[in-house]
């Protein structure tokens, strides 16, 4: 039988609800978006945390999405061990000092202690080169290109944070050789350029791309480039992914290496490789941008499910033949949704009022809800809600296979559109110093002239690490106040005028630097 709104009902719908402002108490909106809206849960090993379906759906979206795109030019897919001796993961002398502090160890086997410990991978570099070096022979060997979906451990000391920074993360890492460094570079660009796709495509977030300076590049690499989001509520940086070119360190550490082409007489060369890697984390900045005070907000080409048909305007005197009526419609609705191809699915209890489910599944971030009540049977007729900005649309029973994926799509740029209007706005040219800290302050990423030199990097970070004016702004639990990171050096450059200054130092710049406070 139908049942009306009881006040218990509408007391657990408060509680299964978001609880915290995401304007007031960032932290706290995300730890509640992340664990009522079933993405993921809290683990009993701290930095470790619970992919649930709802969130794994979306990282096996991505994988879909990526492994197609690779496999096009010419990647194919392997597995490693995750184990790695301390002999070859010493063997590149910068790379070992990057990774060293966050290498965990396994030195015992039940109760006796390993004659040699074994470090459990934190990316695969060393793992992986030895065997290159067996199995690139010859040039006509070359490229080869291979990729890993896999976890690799970091046993990160900085606040974790679910999916941005975790002591174990999902990731794939390409590793690839090139008989030349022209071949592997125009590679590690065509690799950024699928990474920005997963966020600007997939995941409707915008992001900055560019290189990362000396400071800032992956250890043991020859340079970093990177795709660079932003969160608004917190006016922080996030680095989204990583494309490396690695040179000849690698390959020389590892001797991997191949007959010259121009003939025996001339020396054997080294390959030249490049490394990337995207991880899981990009979920967690796609929920921190999109999501609201509701709950979740997916973006309709990742989310596991994209439609919820709801029969609506049961009440205590629909009849029952009224009611089986309204369900069946309903039933018919999604249906054809599927068959159309979108992932539909139906609720059909009547234990639960509409009201109770509306919330539910705006909770969980189901980008349309379809509702099909008498009045909508009468018009022949649907009545569509969308998740992001609670806007009704009719949509007429006879166009619901092409106005339905319309919609999503619609949603789809709605969401990537207000999030790049908060970038841009966000993304301030600061000149003078005396500009710098004030801007940061105002939850802006910083676009300044630099000189390039590491030791003014340092600078920056040290002086806009402490606050000026006052004002609070939010940081990590244990973290002291945060300076300014160089982001990257952004491809996409404004113009420098002759003679230009570094905006700390007194050299003369040579680039714009993106900087900010950062995840
Ligand atoms: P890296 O090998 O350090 O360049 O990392 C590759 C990518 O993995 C980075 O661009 C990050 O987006 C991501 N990543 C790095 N560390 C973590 C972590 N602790 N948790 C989740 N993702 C991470």
């Amino acid at each position: 039988a139908p049942s009306g709104a009881t006040s218990a009902a509408i007391e657990d719908a408060k509680l299964i609800g978001i609880t915290v402002d995401k304007s007031l108490d960032f932290p706290g909106w995300y730890q509640q978006i992340l664990t009522k809206g079933e993405m993921l849960d809290y683990y009993d090993v701290s930095g470790c945390y619970i992919l649930r379906p709802a969130s794994y759906a979306i990282w096996e979206a991505i994988q879909k999405w990526f492994d197609a795109k690779i496999k096009s030019i010419g990647v194919q897919n392997a597995y490693f061990p995750m184990f790695v001796s301390s002999k070859v993961l010493e063997k590149e002398k910068d790379h070992v000092e990057g990774f060293a502090p966050e290498v965990a160890w396994v030195t015992k086997a039940g109760s006796s202690d390993l004659e040699e410990p074994v470090a459990i991978r934190p990316t695969s570099e060393t793992v992986m080169y030895p065997y290159y070096a067996k199995w690139i022979r010859s040039y006509r060997d070359l490229p080869l290109k291979l990729n890993q979906w896999n976890s690799v451990v970091r046993w990160e000391f900085k606040h974790p944070q679910p999916f941005l920074r975790t002591r174990e993360f999902l990731w794939q890492e390409g590793h690839t050789a090139h008989l030349t460094a022209q071949d592997a570079e125009q590679e590690v660009l065509q690799i950024l350029d699928f990474y920005a796709g997963v966020y600007e495509e997939l995941l409707a977030v915008p992001v900055v791309k560019g290189k990362k300076t000396e400071k800032e590049k992956f250890a043991g690499g020859a340079f970093t480039t990177t795709c660079e989001g932003y969160i608004p509520q917190t006016g922080r940086g996030i680095q989204g992914a990583t494309s490396h070119h690695l040179g000849q360190n690698f390959s020389k550490m590892f001797n991997v290496c191949v007959e010259n082409p121009l003939g025996p007489e001339h020396p054997k060369v080294n390959v030249f490789q490049n490394s990337w890697g995207l991880s899981t984390r990009v979920i967690g900045v796609m929920t921190m941008i999109h999501s609201d005070n509701k709950g979740l907000v997916i973006p309709p080409r990742v989310s596991q499910q994209q439609v919820v048909v709801l029969p609506v305007g049961i009440t205590k005197k629909t009849t029952e033949e009224q009611r089986a009526h309204i369900h069946s419609s309903a039933k018919e609705v999604e249906a054809r949704l599927k068959k159309a191809g979108v992932r539909a699915f139906g609720d059909y209890n009547d234990n639960y009022t509409p009201g109770w489910k509306f919330a539910q599944y705006e909770l969980k971030g189901i980008p349309l809800r379809v509702e099909s009540g008498p009045k909508d049977i009468e018009s022949n007729q649907v009545t569509v809600v969308r998740r992001n900005d609670s806007r009704k649309v009719v949509v007429k029973l006879d166009e619901l296979e092409t106005r339905i994926p319309e919609l999503l799509e619609e949603l789809q740029a709605d969401l990537y559109n207000k999030a790049k209007e908060l970038f841009d706005s966000h993304r301030v040219i600061v000149d003078e110093w005396n500009d710098f800290v004030p801007k940061l302050n105002k939850k802006n990423v910083i676009l300044s002239p630099w000189c390039g030199v590491m030791e003014c990097e340092e600078d920056i970070k040290d002086a806009s690490a402490k606050k000026d004016d006052g004002e609070e702004f939010e940081q990590d639990e244990k973290a002291p106040s945060m300076g300014a990171k160089s982001l990257c050096i952004p491809f996409e450059q404004p113009e420098l005028k002759p003679g230009q200054k570094c905006v700390k130092c007194s050299r003369p710049a040579i680039q714009y630097c993106m900087f900010g406070r950062s995840y």
